[in-house]
């Protein structure tokens, strides 16, 4: 018996802009039925990878195989069977929440009855029962949100890729699309996604490969990521004194780092550190667990990036 292929398969691969290289020559391989993380600052190479992934665009080197199938000779076969959330919604304002969904299953060869079956199921695993006839101009941005993410899934994808699928939602419309997520992933689907909500890729993520510069620069759990790189706690200290603190707080922790009007400190053992904090005037402090969101500013730095 051959061994089952992994959904996707990217190997050296590279892609330049005007002599830029965007995507450096990387390997990676998604195991099915688990949720990966691509994570990266603006500019990591995140959104080329997909693209080129998806055979939207051409490599310059290196091979892609998505769901078994050469990219780009054979995208429309691979994508069959791929699922995909755009980073902007681009559902089509003159038709209502079924024709759109009727319009997109059609680009897969689908019949109007078989999307038509398909509908009410997919309206309720988006939190929109009851909302086919609705016009697109009526639905809140999480409403739109979740709409893109029933569309992807109009022909039964196994994979799906997920680009920023929060950004720009409230709390409340993350959490109904985290639920839906969870819900695709216990299905056995394999996920493909890109966030900058450090706590969204830890909740969801089985894997996570974190891209600098086109390239990846570690790879792991969530929680294989924390224990690896990072001091288990963390204190951040703020509030009036703390420019005269700054200077003695490195004696009370391994590392730390200063950020706006925050001083963030890391250590293996941070009792004498909070002892010294709760007999300070005028400091404020929060002792926490180290998370993926640290460890991702440890390994991209603090710095801004456009
Ligand atoms: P990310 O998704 O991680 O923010 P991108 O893949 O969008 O990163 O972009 C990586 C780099 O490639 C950026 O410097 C971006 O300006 C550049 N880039 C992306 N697409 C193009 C393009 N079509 N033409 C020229 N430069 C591009």
């Amino acid at each position: 018996m051959s061994p089952v292929k992994p959904p996707l398969s990217l190997r050296g691969l590279s892609k330049s802009y005007g002599g830029q290289l965007v995507v450096d020559g990387f390997d990676l391989e998604l195991e099915p039925g688990r949720c990966h993380g691509l994570l990266g600052p603006n500019g990591a190479g995140k959104t080329t990878t997909l693209r080129l992934a998806l055979g939207l665009i051409g490599a310059d080197a290196g091979t892609v195989e998505l769901l078994g199938y050469p990219m780009p000779d054979q995208a429309r076969l691979a994508r069959r069977k791929v699922g995909v959330v755009p980073q902007v919604d681009s559902l089509d304002p003159d038709f209502t929440v079924g024709e759109n969904l009727q319009t997109y299953g059609r680009y897969f060869g689908l019949s109007g009855k078989v999307i038509a079956e398909r509908i009410p199921s997919l309206l309720d695993f988006a939190g929109l029962a009851g909302k086919a006839d609705a016009p697109i101009l009526t639905l809140s941005g999480g409403m739109k949100r979740r709409l893109t993410l029933a569309r992807a899934l109009v022909n039964d994808p196994d994979l799906i890729f997920l680009d920023e699928p929060t950004t720009g939602l409230d709390p409340q419309a993350r959490h109904l699309i985290w639920q839906g997520l969870r819900r695709l992933i216990a299905q056995g689907k394999t996920l493909l996604l890109t966030t900058h909500f450090m706590d969204e890729a830890e909740r969801l993520c089985d894997v996570i490969s974190v891209m600098d510069k086109g390239r990846i620069i570690v790879r792991g759990s969530p929680r294989e990521l924390i224990a690896g790189h990072i001091e288990p706690h963390v204190v951040e200290i703020y509030g009036d004194g703390l420019g005269e603190w700054s200077a003695c707080a490195s004696s009370f922790c391994r590392r730390c780092e200063q950020a706006g009007e925050t001083l963030f400190c890391y250590t293996d053992d941070p009792e004498k550190l909070v002892a010294e904090l709760e007999a300070s005037q005028g400091l404020r402090y929060l002792h926490r667990p180290a998370n993926l969101e640290d460890v991702f500013l440890k390994l991209t730095g603090r710095d801004l990036r456009d």
